[in-house]
């Protein structure tokens, strides 16, 4: 078996065996594969597709590159969410503390941006010291200690899926179903977690641009879960607009502390972060009923618990928790507002672009090598079904790069504007 065979079958169009999957996943982790290698199979797997066979492969192949996490030790259900991605979603920063509030165990293991998208992981790193490394140890540690700990793939866990997930995003592999469902599965299956919610994004700015793509996605993830004795739930959310009015990682993290601190705005980021923190309870035998369970849940964001429990996450984690008081001022970059070129309701944002115009401004990865610049980013003042002014911000860049025209017009060019006040959309397709 050479690597390159199972390339060239892959873009052959052919089914691979286990073996040759495993086989795959084995030298790229240990290094005997290079990038450029890997670069090309992923290439192959995302034009020709890996069927449910070669997709449950890869997944058990990725989980089993690193170590399988045993948590029963710690008392509790274990419980995690996970998002497919997309942009202004920082969901998991107020799901996370939440679920802990109500006793469950929550191990979570994020991720970093990938593609246009953003990532927890980089959203947390923006406090200086924040430790997204733990090793199993201090992980267990935490988890018995304060019930809640924030990770990334470490060597010691789903390893193969930290480099692949790094060279997908650069190499424009990521928006494949079962790389996605591989990828976000292993971890979870790696993680140690009873139970999962997964919140599958779709429309402009997610992997999964149509709903029926979601559906084939949340099935895949939602049976690898069930094969493997996981309780697994889903939900399908909207991701034609960026979530809340935040892009960018201080930014974000900073509208995450607004909501942890009491604030239910902006609607759309407090709502699906209750209601993923409500499916949390259910999951984790908290709760019965997704009402009961946003009552107990707003509770701890009114009494101040959600935010004790953060701030107990980011000092475990040598977090500077310093920076959450001077988010205020994002002051060390420079901001300009972007203008709207014509009058009329906003009729549709292609959020991508969104994503992309980000990444202009330095708040995302252009290669695996660059570093972010966490204050960047934009706050939205605009979102579908507003009416805007001629001359009236759509939104406020905030860059420290020469200049923002690059990414202002991206975002500009990403908005449509009508004379017809759009229909609203749900915030929630459908749930599994
Ligand atoms: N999140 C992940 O962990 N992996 C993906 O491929 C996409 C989103």
């Amino acid at each position: 078996m050479t690597i390159y065979d199972i390339i060239y079958k892959k873009r052959n169009n052919q089914k691979l065996s286990s073996e040759e999957i495993e086989y795959v996943i084995t030298k790229y982790t240990c290094g005997e594969m290079p990038d450029y290698q890997m670069s090309a199979f992923l290439m192959a797997a995302f034009i020709r597709g890996l069927d449910t066979e070669e997709t449950s492969a890869l997944t058990l192949a990725m989980r089993d590159s690193g170590k399988v996490m045993d948590l029963s030790d710690i008392d509790g259900i274990k419980v995690d969410k996970h998002s497919t991605g997309g942009v202004g979603d920082g969901t998991s920063l107020i799901a996370a503390p939440l679920a802990a509030c109500a006793g469950l165990v929550v191990p979570m293991m994020a991720g970093r941006g990938l593609g246009h998208t953003g990532g927890t992981l980089d959203k947390l790193e923006s406090m200086p010291g924040f430790n997204v490394n733990l090793s199993e140890s201090q992980f267990k540690r935490q988890l018995k200690k304060i019930g809640v700990a924030i990770i990334g793939q470490t060597s010691e866990i789903a390893p193969a899926d930290k480099k692949i997930y790094a060279l997908r995003d650069v190499t424009a592999t990521v928006d494949s179903l079962p790389l996605i469902s591989a990828s976000i599965m292993s971890k979870k299956l790696a993680e140690g977690c009873d139970a999962l919610i997964l919140d599958i994004k779709t429309g402009s700015g997610a992997f999964m641009k149509d709903l029926s793509s979601a559906r084939q996605l949340a099935q895949s993830m939602v049976n690898t879960g069930r094969v493997f004795g996981k309780k697994v739930s889903a939900v399908i959310s909207d991701m034609n607009q960026p979530l809340g009015t935040a892009v960018g990682n201080e930014l974000e993290l900073k509208q995450s502390v607004e909501i942890l601190k009491g604030s239910e705005l902006p609607k759309d980021f407090f709502e699906l972060s209750l209601e993923l923190a409500a499916r949390m309870l259910i999951s984790g035998n908290v709760e019965k009923d997704l009402t009961a369970a946003k009552s107990i849940l707003r509770q701890y964001l009114k009494n101040g618990k959600a935010f004790e429990k953060f701030l107990s996450i980011v000092e475990a984690q040598g977090g500077d928790i310093r920076i959450i008081d001077k988010l205020e001022g994002i002051s060390k970059s420079r901001k300009e507002d972007i203008l709207s070129p014509q009058k009329g309701y906003i009729n549709s944002i292609n959020t991508q672009s969104i994503g992309l115009a980000g990444i202009l401004t330095g708040a995302g990865r252009k290669t695996k090598e660059d570093k972010i610049d966490y204050s960047a980013g934009f706050v939205i003042h605009k979102k579908i079904g507003d009416f805007v002014e001629i001359n009236e911000p759509l939104a406020t860049v905030y860059y420290n790069t020469a200049d923002a025209a690059e990414a202002k017009k991206m975002f500009v060019d990403a908005y449509q504007i009508g004379e017809v006040k759009p229909g609203i959309r749900p915030l929630i397709y459908e749930s599994f």
